[in-house]
C-alpha cells in the first residue's frame, strides 16, 4: 500500500487534484467517506473535520451512477442502520 498523504480539499468543499465540486460515494464507516472525484477519478478518505488522505482507488467500490457534493455526501444517511 502506498504511503497515505494528508491533503488537504479546496476550501473544504473541492478536489485538490482538479477542482471538481462533484464525488461518486464509496465505502463508508460512520463519519467517515472514501469518494470518488466526479472529473478525475481521484480517490479519497473523507471524514470532516479531520484532514482527508488520498486512498488508492478500488474498482467497484464507488457508486458510478450516484455524484453529490461533499455536502451532500455528508448528510446522506447511513447504508446501516441498527
Ligand atoms: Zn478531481
Amino acid at each position: 500500500m502506498k504511503d497515505r498523504i494528508q491533503i488537504e480539499f479546496v476550501r473544504g468543499r473541492a478536489c485538490p487534484d482538479c477542482g471538481s465540486a462533484l464525488f461518486h460515494p464509496g465505502p463508508r464507516g460512520g463519519l467517515a467517506h472514501n469518494i470518488k472525484c466526479a472529473d478525475c477519478g481521484s480517490t479519497f478518505w473523507y471524514s470532516p473535520p479531520f484532514k482527508s488522505e488520498r486512498i488508492d482507488p478500488v474498482d467497484g467500490a464507488y457508486d458510478l451512477t450516484v455524484t453529490q457534493t461533499l455536502a451532500e455526501i455528508e448528510k446522506s444517511p447511513p447504508e446501516e442502520t441498527r
